[in-house]
């Protein structure tokens, strides 16, 4: 339990953090790779001699405990399922949950006693919790100097916001739509008797090509005083607009059948009709729609739609802009090039896209609407429908539906002195950019999304007003929302345990200062313990990678950048991300409020610790989606009973070592120097390949080929050593058991990890090994073919000039033209067709092999004969018959002929 706890030494260092858990309910076994991979890279790291920093927290901050403990509390069915029958909650400890804290107490002493179930070698004693006084501290320390920076401002913003919670909604927060954007409209005020009716578009300039307005007869509308002028609109409209700054008082419903053939006009484009369409949502901004056929493809094809039943015939399209690559009316071409047919069809969104986008690139308005490109004269039209025609703004998001985790449709509310961290600076972006280019990425294909958040990232509210947290030191009624007061706490790390020795109330912004910044000033308190501090800090920072789900690209990984570009100094800026792939249960992707979720702790009871844990790194590189599959675990915690079983059967083995000893000890270096470099770019997976089957593999050819008498030398038992400390990361309660039985010193976790010895390495045994192996497969085969009892078996070699093929072939660095060099040859072209077949078979053999093999039979072919002959004795005793070996060119047997280098011809009789 303390041999994990860590402490500055003069060792290197290497410290890993990993995204801490919000502890609101039971982990499963996807949030088990989160912690069990960076595990087995520190356990890797520690074995390599670093001195290895593994903490852990736990993230309380927020609203959403708040809403389980208030379901909790007044019994609602599907929660109390969930912590009843999921997470498995007793009834005593569930009864407690109606207070918050108790919840994430609960829950965060649940993780630490799995994660300590699954053998993660975490320094417990840095355990602390966002709401702790000392960390509350810390932060406001923080904000000091993001504020000092200038990048905490205040302003009037449109948001996601829950009218249930009251509250501002994170991407967290969100059980639905968490890619929702929002996007801002302009309301097109269309006159209609004494009241307006609103259409909100994207697109003001193309007023001058409206020819009608499109409303859902099935929708009942409102007429509503907003801002006391009567409105026509949607219900969920008039919910909306309250949010967005406007007093609104619905008077009295419409149905929408009543409006239609109905006319309303616009001073831009005169009279129009109002025409059904099933397509319009009610629930998308005013809920009513005005109609471009000649520029958007939706309306083209609905007003098609009409008239093919013979009904509004007389309107046309009224083209309004010119764009490069297309007709007049740029919408019906597209409809009609794509061939659609209907409205439904599923290209209309990419279509729709195509028109805005070219027409905004590369469209002009005609000369008579001014001329101007649509890029400018979007947004001229825009003002001047603000400032003469009664136009508004109106936010909505671009996607629907976007739910609360409570439940609640979100909506767009406009937040006045609302607080922001300004992510949209462009300075402040350049900063990251800067430092993301010299961070490592894994896997670096990410490098991109970062880029991209970088790019896009927009002011973001920070405060909320439900919730638990630190109070913003601006507003103190205010608190600091979630994501915002976790972004350097990799720093705070390194002094937690220390920390809590200090009261709270003397922690002042100087004293962080100091242990982080190294800034003196007079009378700093506690001067002994927080030069302690420093020195930790000094120590462990940088961090050197930090790990999470790639979910946290988008905000969390990025915005932790941008806090450390602002708090710390050039050589404290964090180094390097491992970013992990998906959990999937059967094929399907990992939920707990759907209930599709394996308990951690239930794995680890049914499977075993070390199971889980190397099921989850070989299955799948961390950055993967992995599928877990019981069937699949199962055959997993087989192999960890035959490795036991093996290490427990050979770790005595005591004879004297054979040939094939020194093959076994050759393969064994480059597994360690493979399994080493997997490591160290985090391939966990390819290292178990390496570690445990290409360990695995080579022992049972290893005792095939070991004399009848003799059940292993001490090699063996050397490498019972080798492999229990190359399979200590992944399964370290096997790795410790057996460490213990081989009698090593201390505890694996500690032992030095295997280092390959070159002098060990041994190639011309290991092409022997390959050779013979080949062969050994080659007569399987041939034998399963030929379904006969053989009475003899001849392997016959290959000739000299073959060989000299074979090698010229195997040396060129350009295989296409070799065979015409080689035709040159006097000898060759005297053999004709015969040399330039066997060229040829030599290419395509070559082709096939391994490079590890190529290379070295290039340098200097085997020989053969040799081979096979001290391998008599092996092979008769393989396939229980009379083993001939022989030249090629010496036997009669036709088969003889197609004998090639490294591929012997097998004659079965
Ligand atoms: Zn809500």
């Amino acid at each position: 339990m303390h041999a994990f706890e860590s402490n500055p030494s003069d060792l290197p260092k290497f410290y890993l953090t990993v995204a801490y858990p919000y502890p609101s309910g039971a982990m499963h076994v996807g949030h088990g790779r989160t912690y069990i991979v960076p595990d087995a890279i520190a356990r890797f790291w520690r074995m390599r001699g670093r001195q290895v920093l593994y903490p852990m927290a736990f993230h309380v901050t927020g609203a959403p405990v708040i809403g389980i403990s208030k379901r909790i509390a007044r019994n609602d069915p599907k929660t109390i399922h969930l912590y009843r029958d999921l997470y498995k909650v007793p009834q005593d400890v569930l009864a407690e949950f109606t207070d918050p804290l108790t919840i994430v107490r609960h829950f965060a002493s649940e993780y630490q006693r799995v994660m300590t179930a699954c053998g993660i070698s975490i320094d417990w004693r840095r355990r602390f919790t966002t709401v702790d006084p000392t960390y509350s501290k810390f932060v406001e320390w923080q904000w000091k100097h993001l504020y000092a920076a200038g990048h905490v401002i205040k302003g009037a913003h449109p948001v996601r916001f829950c009218t249930v919670d009251d509250n501002p909604v994170g991407d967290h927060d969100l059980l639905e739509g968490d890619k929702a954007e929002v996007i801002r409209f302009t309301l097109v005020m269309f006159w209609y008797g004494d009241a307006f009716i609103p259409t909100a578009t994207l697109r003001p300039e193309t007023i001058h090509g409206v020819t009608n307005l499109w409303v859902n007869p099935e929708v009942t509308y409102v007429r509503a005083l907003v801002d006391t002028r009567p409105w026509i609109i949607s219900r969920q409209a008039a919910e909306k607009l309250v949010l967005q700054d406007h007093a609104v008082e619905v008077k009295e419903e419409i149905p929408g059948k009543d409006l239609i053939d109905k006319t309303v006009s616009h001073p831009l484009c005169g009279e129009v009709p109002i025409l059904p369409a099933g397509f319009v949502d009610p629930d998308m901004a005013s809920g009513i729609v005005m109609s471009v056929p000649a520029h958007a493809p939706f309306d083209y094809i609905a007003l098609r739609d009409l008239q093919q039943q013979g009904r509004y015939t007389q309107i046309k399209p009224i083209p309004l802009i010119k764009v490069a690559g297309y007709g007049r009316i740029p919408a019906q071409e597209a409809v009609e090039k794509a061939g659609i047919s209907h409205q439904m069809d599923s290209r209309m969104d990419a279509l729709t896209q195509e028109i805005y986008s070219v027409e905004f690139a590369k469209g002009r308005l005609f000369e008579k609407y001014g001329g101007k490109p649509v890029r400018v004269a979007r947004d001229e039209v825009a003002e001047e429908m603000i400032a003469k025609y009664d136009s508004t703004v109106m936010y909505e998001f671009d996607t629907r539906p976007v739910v609360c985790r409570c439940g609640n449709k979100v909506m767009v509310k406009i937040l006045h002195d609302q607080w922001f961290l300004k992510y949209s600076d462009p300075a402040w972006k350049r900063q990251v950019s800067d430092l993301l280019k010299t961070m490592a990425l894994v896997p670096p294909e990410v490098r991109i999304e970062f880029d991209r958040t970088v790019d896009w990232l927009k002011d973001w509210a920070c405060t909320r007003r439900v919730g638990l947290g630190t109070r913003f030191p601006w507003d103190t009624a205010q608190l600091i929302e979630p994501l915002s007061d976790s972004t350097i706490y990799m720093s705070y790390y390194t002094i937690a345990h220390r920390i809590r020795e200090i009261e709270p109330r003397i922690l002042t912004p100087a004293v962080f200062d100091y242990i982080f910044l190294g800034k003196e000033s007079p009378d700093l308190p506690e001067k002994k313990k927080i030069a302690t501090m420093r020195k930790e800090f000094l120590y462990w920072y940088p961090y050197d990678f930090r790990f999470s789900a790639k979910d946290l690209i988008s905000n969390h990984l990025t915005f932790q950048l941008f806090h450390h570009v602002t708090i710390f100094p050039k050589d404290k800026l964090p180094k390097g991300m491992v970013v992990f792939g998906m959990g999937l249960l059967n094929g399907a992707k990992m939920s707990s409020s759907k209930g599709n979720v394996f308990l951690l702790e239930d794995a680890v009871t049914e499977f075993g610790a070390d199971t889980v844990r190397m099921f989850l790194m070989g299955s799948a590189e961390p950055w993967q989606d992995f599928d877990w599959r019981n069937e699949l675990v199962i055959s997993t915690k087989k192999q960890i009973e035959r490795f036991y079983t093996t290490i427990m059967g050979a770790k005595d083995a005591s004879g004297e070592p054979h040939d094939i000893d020194r093959w076994l000890t050759s393969r064994l270096q480059e597994h360690i120097a493979r399994t080493t470099a997997a490591l160290e770019n985090f391939q966990t997976r390819q290292a178990l390949q390496e570690a445990y089957f290409g360990i695995e593999t080579d022992l049972r050819w290893y005792r095939r080929r070991l004399p009848a008498d003799c059940d292993g030398s001490r090699e063996l038992a050397t490498l019972c050593s080798v492999w229990v400390r190359l399979l200590a990361p992944f399964i370290p309660f096997t790795g410790e058991h057996l460490w213990k039985e081989l009698a090593g010193e201390g505890l694996v976790s500690f032992a030095p990890w295997p280092v390959a010895d070159k002098k060990l390495l041994n190639t011309r045994i290991e092409l022997a090994e390959e050779l013979l192996s080949r062969t050994v497969e080659d007569i399987e085969s041939i034998k399963k073919l030929i379904q006969l009892t053989p009475k003899s078996i001849t392997i016959a070699l290959a000739p000299e000039w073959k060989q000299a093929i074979f090698t010229t072939i195997a040396r060129s660095a350009d295989r296409t033209t070799v065979i015409r060099e080689i035709m040159k040859d006097e000898e060759m072209r005297r053999r004709g067709k015969e040399a330039t077949d066997a060229a040829k078979q030599c290419t395509t053999l070559i082709h096939r092999l391994p490079p590890q093999v190529v290379g070295p039979l290039a340098e200097e072919p085997v020989n053969e004969r040799d081979v096979f002959e001290s391998a008599q004795a092996f092979l008769e005793h393989e396939f229980g018959v009379t083993v001939h070996i022989t030249d090629a060119d010496s036997s009669s047997h036709a088969k003889a002929a197609t004998a090639l280098p490294f591929k012997p011809a097998i004659i079965i009789e």
